[in-house]
């Protein structure tokens, strides 16, 4: 029986970062564009970082071509010395549900993630939570969108399985509109949490999803959630 593929998105859905995100980018951008008023102004909840990259160096007039892979490199630089300086957390019932799932032959977790390969593996890292992701996943690619990396996802997801996945094998759990539209189109089951920093549950209600709750239910009401016995 082909398993039930979690992608995971990572900031807001299992773990907030404190605002270290957020201060790399502030000083990446003082850095190589020369601007004190960092992402003011440019939409980063659930977008991907290669985008952002993008969008910061427009805001500034700057050359993307050459300013947004710097913009990048001194974001995977400065990242971890703010997040070492922040006041980060798990969000509730990550962990357990990690736990409960890795510990199924009928589940693989992976990730489905807006960061760079390296910000995203050094959060989890540092929480800890790098170990339940042996499977692999999705990260940000210079040229690609969210529905770029879901696709990827499916792609690294289907290899795994050694098969074509297809809808209801693959459930995309994530706390923004971009991560129920991303999972959407790769025919996914979409499961909101209103745990991010930006979207209330009235906002991620309005994107349709498969699921949405307030904040990720325990072990077993998840399980039941995704019809796992
Ligand atoms: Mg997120």
């Amino acid at each position: 029986m082909t398993p039930t593929y979690v992608f995971w998105d990572i900031d807001g859905t299992l773990i907030r970062t404190g605002g270290a995100g957020l201060r790399a980018w502030d000083r990446a951008i003082a850095e190589v564009l020369g601007r004190s008023d960092g992402l003011a102004g440019i939409d980063t909840s659930g977008v991907s970082d290669a985008e952002i990259a993008v969008a910061a160096c427009r805001a500034a007039g700057a050359d993307e071509a050459g300013a947004a892979p710097r913009l990048l490199r001194a974001l995977e630089r400065l990242l971890p010395g703010e997040l070492r300086a922040s006041g980060g957390r798990v969000l509730p019932n990550v962990r357990e549900n990690l736990e409960a799932l890795s510990g199924r032959d009928d589940v693989v977790n992976m990730l489905l993630t807006g960061n760079l390969a390296a910000t995203g593996r050094f959060k989890l890292e540092s929480f800890d939570l790098w170990g339940f992701f042996d499977a692999g996943g999705a990260f940000s690619v210079e040229g690609t969108d969210r529905a770029g990396i879901a696709r990827r996802a499916r792609e690294l997801a289907g290899r795994h399985a050694g098969r074509t996945l297809v809808g209801e094998q693959m459930v995309v759990i994530g706390d923004t509109p971009h991560d129920i539209a991303c999972g959407k189109a790769i025919g996914a089951r979409t499961v909101a949490v209103a745990t991010g920093r930006v979207h209330t549950l009235a906002d991620l209600q309005r994107g349709e999803p498969w699921r949405a709750f307030a904040a990720l239910p325990d072990p077993v009401r998840l399980c039941a959630t995704l019809g796992l016995d």
